[in-house]
């Protein structure tokens, strides 16, 4: 490989970049795990987190990536054979099916066509109908990392108490947290699922689950068999800022630095940043004459677009001929939208000038490769850039 010159643009839907702020923060010595300081140092980013989430309950950090704190989620609460019921959504919601099976659940998935978000109307259709209760938890992505389509938990919240069920509600908000609001209390979650390298703008290496106190109340008698991702021990731990077995001392140095960063920008402007970059994204699509994957406008994400090519032109090209050219990687097509989708990230530490470069970059990109396509689409972007900053809302 020879060197490149300028900085790669990394705008896949995660990981994200990783501002100097953090690097720097990382870039420390690795402390006593056991000592004073440490305490301190899980003790912030625990209290922080709970900020971050919105919500008044505990919240565990593992040493783990995102896939981790699914099955934490998961072994925490249920028992084998319980029922669960879950969203097709896209590529993570199968995936998450797929372990839940792999668990001894009996796993439930509410089919979809990977270009809506979850029907809150199908999901207290189905607890309705579960007079018996068999269903023990509803398990949904509220960013669909894939499809670039977003779910209305508040919404899914209020099918479950419309239905007058007690099922558990554990939300994936992995691509959505520290990028677009959550509200873990308010909106009743039990288990909500993040990880470190996405709206956090971390590395990988850290998940996260919060624990409502029904949750809590669930990990007692719940028996699928767990260890290292067990609740209890690393509750009674962090109670002292501990953790039960080593933590990823130098990832919880960028953690804290992370979540400072998310407060002095105030999480309603990071989460109204990135609402203008997915609408500019949108504007420059359309007028590429290109195809937004996600179908309805109120579940459109504001963390990553996800583009259809044109029938007859294959995504992975363009994204290899963008690569090569323009050093920059966009997100590739998951499963059965491999080849036909690439997706654009805008999520975590994102201004207007590295967006109008991604846009350029995609613009560039398709001509470069010779896919028809109509001109303006950066042009776009910039006006409704322009126009919000007329309009008086700050441009970062
Ligand atoms: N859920 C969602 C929505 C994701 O986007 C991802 C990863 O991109 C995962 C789960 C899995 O996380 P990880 O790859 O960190 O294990």
């Amino acid at each position: 490989m020879t060197y490149r010159s300028g900085r790669h643009f990394l705008q896949i839907p995660g990981p994200s970049n990783v501002p100097d702020r953090i690097l720097r923060a990382m870039d420390k010595p690795t402390m006593d795990h056991r000592g004073p300081e440490f305490a301190e140092l899980g003790k912030t980013v625990l209290a922080g987190m709970k900020q971050i989430f919105k919500t008044e309950n505990p919240v565990v950090i593992y040493p783990a990536s995102g896939t981790g704190a699914w099955e934490a989620a998961l072994v925490n609460t249920l028992s084998a054979g319980d029922r669960v019921l879950m969203c097709e959504t896209g590529q993570f919601a199968t995936l998450w099916h797929g372990m839940a099976a792999k668990l001894g659940l009996d796993a439930e998935f509410i089919g979809g066509d990977w270009r809506h978000g979850v029907d809150p109307q199908a999901v207290q259709q189905r607890l309705s109908a579960d007079s018996d209760h068999r269903i023990k938890a509803v398990c949904v992505v509220h960013h669909e990392t894939s499809t670039g389509v977003t779910s209305d938990v508040a919404a899914v919240r209020r099918a479950i108490d419309a239905a007058g069920h007690p099922a558990l509600l554990l939300v994936d908000t992995i691509s959505g947290l520290g990028s677009v609001d959550f509200r873990t209390d308010e909106w009743g979650v039990d288990v909500a699922i993040t990880c470190s390298q996405k709206g956090l703008m971390m590395p990988p290496g850290l998940s996260f689950n919060t624990i409502s106190a029904k949750a809590l109340q669930a990990s007692r008698t719940a028996g699928l068999p767990r260890s290292y991702w067990g609740w209890d021990e690393m509750l009674q731990h962090n109670a002292r800022g501990y953790f039960p077995y080593s933590p990823a001392t130098n990832l919880l140095y960028g953690l804290k630095e992370a979540i400072a960063m998310l407060l002095e920008e105030g999480l309603d402007n990071v989460f109204a940043r990135h609402a203008r970059y997915s609408e500019a994204t949108r504007r420059a699509v359309r007028a590429w004459g290109l195809e937004v994957l996600s179908l309805v406008p109120s579940e459109h994400s504001n963390v990553l677009t996800a583009v259809l090519m044109p029938e007859g032109e294959s995504a992975d090209r363009l994204r290899a001929v963008i690569l090569e050219h323009f050093d920059m990687s966009l997100g590739t097509g998951l499963n059965k939208l491999q080849d036909r989708v690439f997706r654009i990230g805008h999520l975590g530490d994102f201004n207007d000038l590295t967006l109008i470069g991604t846009l350029a970059g995609v613009e560039m990109g398709l001509s470069t490769a010779g896919i028809a396509h109509n001109k303006g689409g950066v042009q776009a972007a910039l006006d409704y850039l322009a126009e919000v900053a007329a309009s008086g809302q700050r441009s970062q």
